[in-house]
């Protein structure tokens, strides 16, 4: 590779900054370590703790903790009572689990292409998709910043579909002032060390929904049950049914803990997020041929990723370089996502490229930039300075 377009040596740093990372302090520790000191490691009193926890943040009745936040989104579609035959509309431009959770229960998933400024399932393409198999809309709050959820909700009452908002990027984020995880009727939280707190693995789903509650308490637990109200019959004290097929997805209470623990934090982390986010904002606007994020007047991103598209017209050389010229420079920069249907898997199903073109220019052009609460102010104007670095090295003059 020639490196003669590469950005000066000095700006490079030392090690890699990764795109994200946790931030755990003692009291994270001391959490972790009373349960392991304690007498429950699982099925103890930390999860109905953190649940409460959670639930109360999100403003909701129920919370269910799940090992992560893939069997959460499983667990959704379950409860949705999502099968073989079944529609499930959602967007390319995610994790792949926010639409495997659709394969899992035997139902087929339907991309609708993002929309080109907020990168988030355009609402104006959905209804077209909808027909008798349709059975629920997933949504994803693509970088923190929530979808269109008044529109997505009316929807899905207009035509008698669930809503699951898959919300792994956007715990603590508004739309129209409301907390994100009072729109949909399920809404998924992970807990992974890169979201905005962590389990270590860890997921939730939070609902108001009594149904649904009771639902996703089985299926996490094999499909059983001990509840003598729901029982067909009751042999006696011992006795518990299994009358779904359930999994054991139950998470251990050492994760419930540090979720806990983690969570007082969470308010102080977003705010960080924002912070750094004002800094980027500001220390790169203007840069001709990058794009920066664009934020709804109506949305109030939590901020999970920051992501900046390059425009091809403007450089001279692909993406794939202007990428690996950062990652020389030891600066961790990521691309989210591969539209989930361009894996091979899916290829395989017989989605085609070209299905969601908004999303997949997007994916050509993006970059995403570190972005985490423990980032230092130095951390943030070393990556400011590189991307202009890169920028100058690469740029066409016209
Ligand atoms: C992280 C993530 C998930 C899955 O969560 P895990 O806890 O890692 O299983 C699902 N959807 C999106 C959009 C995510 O970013």
């Amino acid at each position: 590779m020639d490196h003669s377009h590469d950005a000066p040596a000095s700006l490079k740093r030392d090690a890699m900054l990764p795109y994200g990372q946790q931030w755990l302090d003692d009291a994270d520790i001391e959490a972790v370590v009373n349960v392991l000191r304690g007498d429950f490691i699982t099925q103890g009193p930390s999860i109905l703790a953190f649940e409460q926890k959670v639930a109360d943040y999100a403003g909701t009745t129920y919370a269910v903790a799940f090992t992560n936040g893939t069997a959460a989104l499983h667990g959704a579609c379950f409860a949705a009572n999502i099968g073989p035959g079944d529609e499930v509309i959602t967007t390319p431009l995610t994790f792949i689990a926010s639409s495997n959770c659709v394969l899992y229960q035997g139902g087929t998933p339907v991309f609708v292409d993002v929309d080109p400024h907020t990168y988030n399932i355009d609402p104006d393409h959905i209804e077209q998709h909808i027909n008798e198999k349709t059975r629920a809309i997933i949504g994803v709050d693509f970088t923190g910043q929530p979808i269109q959820a008044d529109r997505i909700k009316q929807l899905a009452d207009t035509h008698n579909l669930v809503f699951i908002e898959d919300a792994a990027h956007s715990l603590g984020a508004e739309y129209k002032g409301i907390k994100i995880g009072k729109w949909a009727h399920m809404t998924m939280f992970s807990f992974h060390p890169v979201k905005h707190v962590t389990s270590g693995e860890g997921g939730i789903i939070v609902t108001d929904d009594e149904h649904y509650y009771r639902k996703l308490l089985h299926f996490r637990n094999h499909g059983m049950t001990r509840d003598p109200a729901e029982l067909q019959r009751n042999d006696g004290p011992w006795y518990y049914e299994m009358q779904s097929l359930g999994y054991n997805y139950r998470m251990t209470d050492l994760q419930a803990a540090l979720g806990a623990s983690q969570m007082d934090k969470l308010d102080s982390f977003i705010e960080r997020r924002r912070a750094i986010v004002e800094q980027y904002n500001h220390e790169l606007a203007g840069l001709e041929g990058v794009v920066l994020p664009y934020q709804a007047p109506e949305a109030h991103s939590s901020w999970h990723l920051y992501v900046i598209r390059w425009e091809p017209e403007y450089f001279s050389v692909s993406r794939r370089e202007l990428f690996e010229q950062f990652r020389a420079m030891n600066i961790g920069v990521n691309v989210h996502y591969i539209p989930v249907y361009l894996q091979p898997y899916y290829q395989e199903k017989g989605y085609r490229q070209g299905l969601c073109p908004v999303a997949e220019h997007y994916y050509d052009t993006c970059i995403t930039l570190p972005l985490f609460p423990k980032m230092t102010d130095e951390d943030v104007k070393d990556v400011c300075n590189i991307v202009r670095s890169v920028y100058e090295q690469n740029r066409i003059n016209r």
